[in-house]
């Protein structure tokens, strides 16, 4: 394998259970650099928890978990790989979980000032550049309650590229917004997809979907039960629950 084939998160058999519920079955789940992966299926089914577990907000119990190079391990024994993992691995909510108490350029400038290190002025000017990036620029000295939630979850958005991700996971990531604010949030997504990051995206917006995933994968009940190509997936779906899935949302 070479550099570009080689997985940026590489799950195997990974196996989550919450209790008695056994939420996540014997995952297999690799995702290479620059792959855009839209993980699909009912409520309930586990997609969150799937994508929690990338960046060790969910421990798991067992399986093999390697994701950027560091291993992951069972019941969160891997208090190093985690660190790192938090720092290059960015996440993009439901629920925008902004800091209410600082300003839109200050959500964005804290974690690079804090974690990575950078100066106030570095930090200052890319966050500008991040928020123009996302269309927000004129909005960098408001506090968060005072946007839209359309432009609150792209200042969300600057602020996980504030940390210059590796990869990007986003859970349901326009699900808490008005349908006018939608679009503009899947445009800043659209962009990122354009400019070849990696990125894991938990969604109901098919249309989207099928634009910019290169993979879609439905989750049924903590399983993979299906995975292709979009047109392949949404077009020609192979097993009977994808369908009745799809026969739903579509
Ligand atoms: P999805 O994101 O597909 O809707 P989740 O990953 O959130 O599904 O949840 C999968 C299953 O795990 C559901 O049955 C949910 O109720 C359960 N679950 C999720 N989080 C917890 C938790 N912290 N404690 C107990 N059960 C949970
Ligand atoms: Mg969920």
């Amino acid at each position: 394998m070479n550099d570009t084939t080689q997985p940026i998160v590489r799950m195997q058999q990974l196996n989550k259970h919450f209790g008695s519920l056994h939420v996540l079955n014997n995952i297999d789940l690799d995702i290479v650099p620059g792959e855009v992966v839209v993980i699909i299926g009912a409520s309930g089914s586990g997609k969150s928890t799937l994508i929690r577990c990338i960046n060790g907000l969910e421990e798991f119990q067992s399986g093999n978990l390697v994701v950027d190079s560091s291993e992951l391990l069972p019941y969160g024994k891997s208090t190093q790989a985690l660190q790192k993992i938090r720092t290059e691995v960015g996440m993009v909510f439901q629920q925008f979980n902004l800091f209410p108490h600082l300003s839109v350029l200050d959500n964005v400038t804290l974690a690079p000032m804090k974690v990575r290190g950078l100066s106030r002025d570095d930090a200052i000017s890319s966050g500008k550049r991040l928020l123009d990036r996302v269309g927000i620029a004129d909005q960098a000295d408001k506090y968060p309650s005072h946007l839209s939630g359309g432009q609150q979850q792209r200042v969300a958005l600057a602020r996980a590229l504030a940390m210059e991700p590796r990869l990007m996971l986003f859970d349901e990531p326009t699900s808490a917004l008005d349908p006018e604010m939608i679009g503009e949030v899947l445009d800043a997504m659209r962009e990122l997809a354009k400019e070849g990051m990696t990125m894991v995206i938990v969604t109901h917006e098919m249309g989207f979907a099928r634009e910019v995933a290169d993979r879609v994968i439905f989750i049924h009940k903590g399983e993979i039960a299906e995975q292709g190509p979009p047109e392949k997936l949404f077009d020609t779906p192979q097993h009977e629950r994808t369908q009745s899935f799809l026969a739903r949302v579509l």
